[in-house]
């Protein structure tokens, strides 16, 4: 069960932004999406280790719970009762910009043998020993940690057995042991079967105690990195009864058992676009256990190059990612299609730059992503600098006309810029020069750039 998991590294980390690489739109007069496209590669899914010690005393300290919860009148769950389902426990909090803000990074190892895995479908999505399901954070993890993003809900109807929050220590990061206790949440179900929710952030804990009934889908915490973990995920495993040992796959498949646990089992292999969004630049990760800068915008003076990511999960190359970039008149300014040759990515992200001439429409623009049957939307505004300002307007009407005619100079490096972030994009400090002057801080935030900052509160917070 001891292993010890790598590091996540600062390359792991920016493979893990898919930050910009490849053919940017030399060719490109009228200006238009570059059609760069990230490198995928295989980002290093967050791992935990609960020492057979550590795992005991959980136990032990489940087992006296429940004991101590039937002498007070918590009834026993009838033999016969029917197997409780489980819905997803986690979910983006509600109000944040994105369809999902997670991914499955580990299913549960069905190989006794040491150093031998096998998942329920009888792939190799898991590691050695683990005995339950690993959801980890995507995209920004570290930035969705601290802001209390993703939501560890009940996954079924149940009662405290267990819950635990003695460990500030909640941003582990790096190899999975020597985390110290983790964090969690145990229920007990109707059925006498028991799922268990760990790793979770410190003080975001239900208030809820010991003995007291949640409903399904309630929180019970955020997720976070607390305890034996490599980074930010929850791990959610199902027991069989309350204080046994065995601890059972709800995952129906050719090497679990044949009725599935949850209400509804998604597919083995799930791809999609949890995050479709718009920055002024690629994001970077210096620290690859710090929160990310993330670059987000949603203003632009044009001429501007727009960044517009698609995060995704489980990605497969082979479908296609058809983009559209529509004018705020509904007008389409470009459009394209995207596949590559991945076979299969758990975590990876696509880059793609809109390059908006001098003289584009003012107004909401509307980008649309539609991957594997789902279509995403993101918005960003192009400030209106070619309209009569109004009096009261007048230093926003000011500093845009002086962008736009000194972007104009600039406009044709913007392809060689991009290859210079690919080159060092470890570099903390944004590279991209040109995205600077055409994006003059926008003085009025919009709703949806304040919603994007609740993904950054602690951009400046140390560890
Ligand atoms: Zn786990």
């Amino acid at each position: 069960m001891q292993r010890t998991d790598r590091r996540l590294t600062a390359a792991t980390c920016l493979v893990a932004l898919g930050l910009v690489v490849g053919p940017a739109a030399a060719a490109a007069p009228p200006p238009g999406p570059a059609a760069g496209t990230s490198s995928a590669g295989s980002f290093e899914a967050p791992r935990d280790n609960l020492s057979p010690a550590a795992e005991r005393a959980m136990l032990d300290e489940i087992g006296r719970n429940v004991a101590r919860l039937r002498r007070a009148g918590l009834p026993a769950p009838q033999r016969r009762a029917a197997a409780v389902t489980y819905d997803f426990p986690l979910r983006l909090a509600p109000g944040l910009p994105g369809e999902a803000g997670h991914y499955v990074s580990a299913l549960a190892d069905h190989d006794p043998a040491a150093g031998k895995v096998l998942d329920y479908h009888g792939g190799s999505r898991t590691y050695d020993s683990h005995r339950g399901i690993d959801i980890a954070l995507w995209p920004f993890p570290w930035n969705k940690l601290d802001a209390g993003a993703v939501q560890v809900l009940a996954a079924a109807a149940g009662t405290i057995v267990a819950k635990a929050d003695t460990n500030a220590a909640d941003r582990h990061c790096g190899n999975a042991g020597d985390g110290g206790d983790w964090n969690y949440v145990a229920l007990e179900h109707a059925d006498g079967r028991m799922t268990i929710y760990g790793h979770l952030r410190h003080l975001s804990l239900t208030a809820k105690a010991i003995g007291q009934t949640v409903a399904r889908g309630e929180v019970l915490g955020t997720a976070g990195s607390s305890g034996n973990s490599s980074g930010p995920h929850l791990h959610f495993e199902v027991r069989t009864k309350s204080f046994a040992q065995e601890w059972i796959d709800p995952f129906a498949g050719p090497h679990s058992q044949a009725e599935s646990l949850w209400t509804a089992q998604g597919p083995y292999i799930d791809p999609a676009i949890n995050l479709l969004a718009v920055h002024e630049g690629p994001p970077s990760s210096p620290d690859p256990c710090l929160p990310s800068v993330t670059r987000f915008k949603d203003r632009f003076a044009t001429p501007a190059n727009v960044y517009l990511y698609a995060y995704y999960r489980d990605f497969q190359g082979a479908l296609p990612t058809e983009v559209r970039v529509h004018r705020p008149d509904g007008t389409l300014f470009r459009s394209w299609t995207y596949s590559d040759d991945t076979a299969f990515v758990r975590a990876s992200s696509h880059a793609w730059v809109a390059q908006l001439a001098a003289g584009e429409p003012p107004g909401a623009w509307r980008v649309e992503a539609t991957y594997n049957g789902q279509s995403h939307q993101a918005t960003f505004t192009v400030e209106g600098a070619p309209v009569a300002p109004t009096a009261t307007a007048a230093p926003t009407a000011t500093a845009a006309p002086t962008a736009t005619a000194t972007q104009v100079a600039t406009a044709a490096p913007t392809a060689t810029a991009i290859q210079v972030a690919t080159a060092a994009p470890t570099a903390s400090v944004p590279p991209i020069a040109p995205a600077s002057p055409t994006a003059p801080i926008a003085p009025t935030a919009s709703a949806t750039l304040i919603a994007h900052q609740l993904l950054l509160p602690q951009l400046r917070r140390g560890r």
